[in-house]
C-alpha cells in the first residue's frame, strides 16, 4: 500500500494512492499515529498537488558514505562506523517544491536516497528487530553545498539549509528496500545509477545503530547514503530522484 500527502481546499491531507483508478482515497487522519480509516472522499491523481509525505516532528538523520563507488568519485575511505548528521525539519519539502539555493553557497549537488520513515518510538533496537519499527519508504534528495561540506569543519550549514531535503512523492508500507534500484536525473539525463544492495551497511544495520544513538520517534526519517554520480547543478536545473518501486521525485533549482 502507498500512502501520500495531498493538498485539498480544506487543507493537507494524507490519502491512500489507488494506481488502478488514478484516485487519491483521502484518510480520517494521520495514518502513522491512527488506523487506515477513510473519509469515503475520492480525489483525483491528475492536477492535485503532492506534498512531502512526512514533516518530521523531531528530525532527519542521514548517514554519509554508504555507497562504496561513492566514496572512491569523493576521494575517502570507508568510514569506522556510519557517519551520521542532521538535517532539520525546515529543510524539508515536497514534490515540484523549489529547492532554493542559499546565498552563500556555490556548488549544489543531488544525492538520491532511499528514506526510511520511523512508525514508533524505539530505543537500541536489535537489527532482528527493526521490522517493527519501520512505518515505511519513500525517496529523498540529500542537497547539499558541496562547496561548503568541503571547506567547512561540520556539515551541518551544508546539508540542512531550507529545501535541502526534498520528500515523496508516497510512502510505501510494504517495500523491499534490500535490492531497488536508486537513480537520479539532471534534466532528462541519468547521473546516478546504482542499487540498495551495494550498501556498505543495510537498511537494518542503519537503523539499529542509529537507534542506538537516539530515541526515534514515529515520523523520523533516515536517509540511507547516495550511489556514485553525484555533480553540481546549475540554476533552472531540474532534478528527479527515482526508487524503483516508489515513484519520481522532481524539483528545480532556482536561485534565493
Ligand atoms: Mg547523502
Amino acid at each position: 500500500m502507498q500512502i501520500a500527502r495531498i493538498s485539498l481546499e480544506a487543507g493537507p491531507r494524507y490519502a491512500i494512492v489507488d494506481h488502478e483508478t488514478d484516485e487519491y482515497v483521502v484518510l480520517a487522519g494521520d495514518p502513522i499515529f491512527q488506523a487506515l480509516d477513510t473519509t469515503g472522499q475520492r480525489v483525483p491523481m491528475a492536477g492535485t498537488r503532492v506534498l512531502s509525505p512526512i514533516i518530521p516532528r523531531s528530525k532527519v538523520i542521514g548517514v554519509g558514505k554508504n555507497y562504496m563507488d561513492h566514496i572512491e568519485e569523493m576521494g575517502g575511505e570507508v568510514p569506522t562506523a556510519p557517519v551520521l548528521f542532521f538535517k532539520p525539519n525546515t529543510s524539508v519539502i515536497g514534490p515540484n517544491d523549489p529547492i532554493v539555493a542559499p546565498s552563500w553557497a556555490k556548488e549544489l549537488s543531488y544525492e538520491a536516497e532511499l528514506a526510511v520513515i520511523i512508525g514508533r518510538p524505539c530505543k537500541d533496537v536489535p537489527i532482528e528487530r527493526v521490522d517493527e519499527v519501520i512505518y515505511g519508504y519513500t525517496a529523498a534528495n540529500d542537497i547539499t553545498a558541496r562547496d561548503i561540506q568541503r571547506d567547512e569543519p561540520q556539515w551541518a550549514r551544508a546539508k540542512g539549509f531550507d529545501t535541502s531535503c526534498p520528500l515523496g512523492p508516497v510512502i510505501d508500507l510494504d517495500f523491499d528496500p534490500s535490492d531497488v534500484a536508486v537513480r537520479s536525473t539532471v534534466n532528462g539525463e541519468l547521473r546516478q545509477d546504482g542499487r540498495t544492495s551495494q550498501m556498505i551497511r543495510p537498511v537494518k544495520e542503519l537503523v539499529s545503530y542509529v537507534s542506538h544513538a537516539f530515541s526515534l520517534l514515529p515520523g523520523d526519517v533516515i536517509l540511507t547514503g547516495t550511489p556514485a554520480g553525484v555533480g553540481i547543478m546549475s540554476e533552472g536545473d531540474t532534478v528527479t530522484v527515482e526508487i524503483e518501486g516508489l515513484g519520481e521525485l522532481t524539483n528545480q533549482l532556482h536561485s534565493s
